[in-house]
This record gives structure tokens, sequence and C-alpha cells, in this order.
């Protein structure tokens, strides 16, 4: 059984989260997305618990794909959870120096633990979770960015101010 590890923020999962995750799971018997902790981002517009529903509504028929979330280090994780690599979207230059010190990092920590990495699809190269989230807090149309299963609750929630914002 050959499984695979997307992480990230997924703060909120996005269609180019979701490309990589369908590519993913044709390649490996199961998928975990992972929802983890991103130490060199401040903080995150949804809870976890949110983000966790999202994906697990985002990946409704995915019969191989499961979601779930780690605070500790994903080189544990993948231990732990006897997966073989960790699976990454590539987007423009500007993702490939952190991700290949990542990918550096969790091999020292566990030597097991491969890094595959997926170009972004060219419609998704510069979609990411903050520019959605900067799109809808001017009230802009985000429907081509976020899968439609989910685009209400995200644009009701992005419009939700919470006190002192
Ligand atoms: P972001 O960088 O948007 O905040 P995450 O930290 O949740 O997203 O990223 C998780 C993984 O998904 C990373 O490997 C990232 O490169 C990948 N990813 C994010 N957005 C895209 C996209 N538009 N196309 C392909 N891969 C992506």
């Amino acid at each position: 059984m050959r499984i695979a590890v997307c992480p990230g923020s997924f703060d909120p999962i996005t269609l180019g989260h979701l490309d990589i995750i369908r590519r993913a799971a044709k390649l490996f018997d199961q998928v975990i997305v992972l929802v983890s902790i991103n130490a060199a981002k401040n903080s995150c517009s949804f809870t976890r618990e949110e983000r966790l529903h999202l994906i697990e509504k985002a990946i409704v028929g995915m019969e191989n794909v499961r979601v779930d979330s780690t605070d500790g280090l994903l080189a544990d994780y993948l231990r732990d959870a006897h997966a073989c690599a960790i699976v990454k979207g590539l987007r423009a230059v500007s993702d490939f120096e952190y991700e290949f010190q990542m990918s550096l990092a969790n091999k020292r920590l566990n030597p097991d633990a491969e890094t595959i990495f997926f170009t972004a699809a060219a419609e998704n190269m510069y979609l990411s979770s903050s520019i959605v989230k900067q799109i809808a807090s001017f009230g802009g149309d985000i429907s081509e960015f976020v899968p439609g299963c989910i685009l209400e609750e995200i644009k009701e929630r992005l419009c939700q101010k919470r006190p002192g914002e």
C-alpha cells in the first residue's frame, strides 16, 4: 500500500490544491491531505476545524483520499502513517527555494521521506489561498478559484468580520 501525504495550511483549500490532490490520488493507493502548522505563516483566517471541514467537502467522491491534521513534525507524521511520500505543488520559481529546503530538512529527519513535486497547472500558477482571501475581502468573484461545493461557505465566512478586525 503506497500512501502519500499532501501537507499544507489549506487556509482555505483552493482549486490549485485540489488539482494536486487529484493527481496524487492517481499515483498512490491512498492520499492523506494533512492540515499542518506552517511556522513561517503568522496566523490563519480559518480555524483548523473549518479547514478540515472544507477539505472534507471538497474531496467527496475521491475514494482513496482522506483528511487529517497534525501539530507535529511532518517527518514524524509520515513515519506514524506509514507514508512513503510527501506530494507538493510547485507554482513559480518563488516556491522552489522554500520547498527545496523543506524537502532536504524532511529527508534529514526521516530518510525514508521522499518529496515529489508536481508542477502547478497553468491556470493555477498564480492561485494561492491568500489571493482568494484578498479578492473575497473586496467582494470580488472567487468562483474560479475554489471548489463550487464550498464557494458559498468560504464567501460567507470571509465576509464575517471578527471583533477588532
Ligand atoms: P499556500 O501556499 O497557497 O498558502 P499551502 O501552504 O496550503 O498553500 O500549500 C500547500 C501545498 O499546496 C504546497 O505544496 C503548495 O505549493 C501547493 N499549492 C498551493 N497552491 C497551489 C496551486 N495554485 N497550484 C499547485 N499547487 C499549489
